[in-house]
């Protein structure tokens, strides 16, 4: 299959620039760089696209600033780096992305932000906020309050988890190499640029891990989050950021970069974790109309929902029961038990009277959901 099959129907894209790309050899931030990903994202994004950031940088833009801070650094040298980098980092996207009329947002992200479904959830609603006002979410670890041991640790990883977060199409790590070879190509001057990989497992032995000097994460991390974002349901992009409009010609289909697409049954990765790996925290009794809304693939409402059972968090998982029972599918919970309690049985535009505030008018989204039956 051509590129223009895999991409055609593309919206939502997510892009992550290393450090290696938008800073210069000395630590100090590359304003040409900087300028022409903004410059290209903004193009995107009057093409019609979403487009999410993920940008790294706040490290080094920190050394850059703290001139007497040099790398090996200790933890806290580290945090305080990335606290004075981020500023810059996003100060400088803020006034180039006005440039061009583009307005961004700052999400710093932790590992347990991710991890935990509440947050998770939380998360995800923000961007969709965000996106639907055509903002440019730009993403980052949260490096100041994360140490070693709790971080995600590269923004790769990072970039393929908020792919996931946020249902992306497609996910571009722009870095500075040209795609997947394979063999090293600083070793071997035959070594082949690959196109297309079906497979990531398949192709795991043409990496071998070399960090480039200013970012983190080498190829096997690259592929790793390929494995992430490709079971998830994005298609990962591995293309050089020194390309000259690389992600315009990304989206024009041109043969750039290493294209890795995405696995063939996607949405049961994400609900087989919700299905079978999560613990059930409650029970909610459903009608016969919610049941066939549900299984007719429509999210389960809170008019549907005749009792519940058990104390649960908002994002914890909940088994969904007939009159008779049966378990007809398993989901996050978009509300606590206890405010869940207030509207069962009421139209959806009751909740903002009765709880004070509105998150969703489900109880259960459809895309949280695994059925049963
Ligand atoms: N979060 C780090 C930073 O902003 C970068 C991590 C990475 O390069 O993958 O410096």
């Amino acid at each position: 299959m051509d590129r223009i099959e895999y991409l055609k129907n593309i919206k939502r894209i997510v892009v992550k620039v290393g450090t290696s790309t938008i800073t210069h050899e000395t630590g100090l931030i590359n304003y040409e760089m900087m300028n022409k990903v903004v410059e290209q994202i903004s193009n995107l994004m009057n093409r019609g696209y979403e487009v999410i950031l993920v940008s790294s940088g706040a490290v080094g833009a920190g050394l850059g600033i703290l001139k007497d801070m040099k790398r090996p650094m200790t933890i806290p040298e580290k945090q305080a780096a990335a606290s004075v980098g981020q500023v810059t980092l996003i100060h400088l996207y803020q006034k180039m992305f006005l440039e061009y009329s583009q307005n961004i947002s700052q999400i710093l992200l932790t590992k347990s932000d991710i991890e935990d479904r509440e947050r998770y959830l939380n998360i995800r609603n923000v961007f969709f906020e965000l996106l639907k006002r055509k903002v440019i979410p730009i993403i980052n670890e949260n490096d100041t309050v994360t140490t070693d041991e709790i971080k995600v640790g590269d923004n790769d990883t990072l970039a393929a988890l908020v792919a996931n977060l946020i249902d992306a199409d497609l996910l571009i790590l722009l870095s500075d190499i040209d795609g997947l070879y394979d063999s090293n190509p600083n070793e071997n001057k035959n070594a082949n640029l690959i196109r297309k990989v079906i497979n990531v497992n398949e192709v795991m032995s043409y990496a071998k891990d070399s960090s480039s000097l200013q970012g983190t994460g080498g190829m096997i991390t690259k592929l790793n989050a390929g494995k992430i974002a490709n079971a998830y349901g994005s298609h990962m992009i591995i293309a050089n950021g020194k390309t000259k409009f690389v992600l315009n010609r990304i989206m024009d289909c041109e043969e750039i970069g290493t294209l890795f697409v995405k696995n063939k049954n996607l949405v049961s990765a994400r609900r087989q974790w919700i299905g079978f790996n999560s613990k059930v925290a409650g029970t909610l009794i459903i009608d016969n109309g919610a049941k066939k809304a549900i299984l007719n693939n429509k999210s389960l409402l809170p008019i549907g929902i005749k009792k519940i059972d058990g104390i649960f968090k908002r994002g914890e998982t909940v088994s969904i029961v007939d009159e008779n029972e049966n378990e007809i599918a398993r989901g996050l919970s978009n509300f606590d038990s206890g405010s869940l309690l207030k509207i069962i049985g009421l139209n959806s535009n009751k909740i903002v009277d009765i709880l004070g505030y509105k998150d969703s008018n489900d109880v259960v989204h459809i895309d949280n959901m695994m059925i049963k039956e």
